[in-house]
């Protein structure tokens, strides 16, 4: 559950919105209020990474979403984490350790089904680790996609990861969100916005019982204070995309398409990335033999509300049932498919969130100017006002540095000049340690 704060479960302003979450989940199961993950620096592939490994980004070496490749041909400028160049390759590279994902299937002949899905790339690899790229020759194409909103359809790269014939787009087989959303929900995202009053009723096969209906708070916040809203669930002035582009490849030529962003920062996007990976759950047979295996999967769009509205928004409340509904459908689909107590569900936020209405990460433009005045100007190499990835790493060219400075001066300056708002900074020497 992305970016989904502890209060919001423990808070008794909020948490009648997680009310199974709480009466079930966290009631009937264990609850460790002292769960831990530990990173610092709130970024998407740093955190699922963790997860996914068991080990700190120092050694996992994914220390942001944005990453310089040691590799200078391979990759020369910024990539995304993983994902390498061109952007959207969901390439493994920069993962430096295993994932529990990687060792069972090393351990168990690839017999373990191997599953991890989310809106972001970064973070269903970080999860579900390196496929067929680790151990080459001997790990498996595992199903680790992206649910993208650029495409409105589960996309993957094909030389690690697989995607299969029911998770693939067709008249046949119209899986893409908007189709699937008509089709099983009645919802036409093109023109019905989401508001406080929105009423989904759940048809989809994986319903836990046909006719399901989800209602939100109809219009009252905890304090009493009513609200109301009302957004599009598509950019209507974007064409839409391609629904054929699912792998990727260089000839496939897959680009960025806002049309489907805006179903992101609604509960429509989660209802249907749940019943993706529920199809895939049923398809796979997962729990059906001795063997064990893995599934993961990310409610990133806490994570967008948040972001855009504020972590105690109406629209994020409004938004909580939908998550808590999906959580009790997917509970639901196991004790029925797999057997209450021959699975075991384990619940948990990569990350809290604080207040940053605009959405924006927080960095001070007279850091990189103090910097530049000590060092010499054009030290840093990215910079942010010029759309260069920040991600809380400053790149120097060292080489420049004047005489007798090393990485570490440059490190103490900045905590001795922005003590207030820097508490500690890390020469990549530090982090590798
Ligand atoms: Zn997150």
């Amino acid at each position: 559950m992305d970016q989904c704060r502890a209060d919001y479960l423990t808070n008794p302003q909020i948490c009648p919105a997680f009310a199974f979450t709480r009466s079930v989940l966290m009631r009937q199961g264990a609850s460790y209020a002292n769960a831990m993950l530990s990173y610092a620096g709130s970024r998407t592939a740093v955190s699922h990474t963790v997860i996914g490994t068991g080990a700190t980004p120092g050694i996992n070496g994914i220390i942001g979403n944005n990453i310089r490749s040691y590799d200078e041909e391979k990759s020369p400028i910024f990539p995304l984490a993983y994902n390498g160049s061109p952007r959207h390759s969901m390439d493994m590279f920069n993962l430096l350790t295993p994932t529990l994902a990687d060792v069972m299937d090393l351990d168990m002949q690839n017999l373990p089904i191997v599953i991890s899905m989310s809106p972001y790339g970064r973070a269903a690899l970080g999860m579900g680790g390196h496929g067929a790229a680790y151990m080459e020759g001997r790990s498996d194409n595992d199903i680790v996609l992206k649910l993208s909103r650029d495409l409105g359809l589960p996309y993957t790269n094909p030389t690690y990861f697989s995607l299969p014939d029911y998770l693939t787009h067709s008249d046949a087989n119209p899986i893409r969100i908007d189709d699937w959303l008509l089709a099983n929900y009645g919802i036409d995202i093109s023109s019905e916005p989401w508001t406080e009053h929105t009423i989904i009723k759940d048809n989809s096969p994986f319903a836990p019982k046909h006719g399901n209906v989800i209602v939100g708070p109809q219009g009252v916040f905890p304090d009493g204070e009513t609200f109301s809203f009302s957004y599009a669930a598509v950019t209507s002035d974007v064409e839409e995309p391609s629904s054929t582009v699912q792998l990727w490849s260089e000839a496939a030529g897959y680009k960025s398409n806002t049309y489907f962003e805006e179903a992101m920062y609604t509960p429509f996007y989660t209802l249907w990335a749940t019943d993706m990976l529920l199809m895939a759950i049923q398809n796979e047979g997962v729990g059906q033999d001795a063997i064990t295996d893995l599934v993961y999967y990310n409610f990133k769009c806490l994570d967008k509300l948040g972001h855009r509205y504020g972590v105690n928004s109406p629209e994020l409340y409004t938004y909580m049932y939908t998550v808590d509904y999906c959580l009790r459908k997917i509970k639901g689909f196991l004790d029925r498919k797999i057997g209450a107590g021959r699975y075991t569900m384990v619940v948990t936020a990569d990350h809290g969130g604080h207040n940053a209405y605009d959405g924006r990460i927080l960095y001070n433009r007279n850091l990189f100017k103090a910097i530049e005045d000590k060092f010499g100007s054009g030290i840093i190499q990215n910079n942010p006002d010029n759309g260069d990835p920040f991600d809380d790493m400053i790149y120097l060219n060292r080489n420049d540095l004047p005489e007798d400075t090393t990485l570490d001066h440059v490190a103490r300056f900045v905590e001795d000049e922005f003590g207030d708002y820097v508490y500690r900074a890390f020469t990549i020497d530090e982090i590798f340690r």
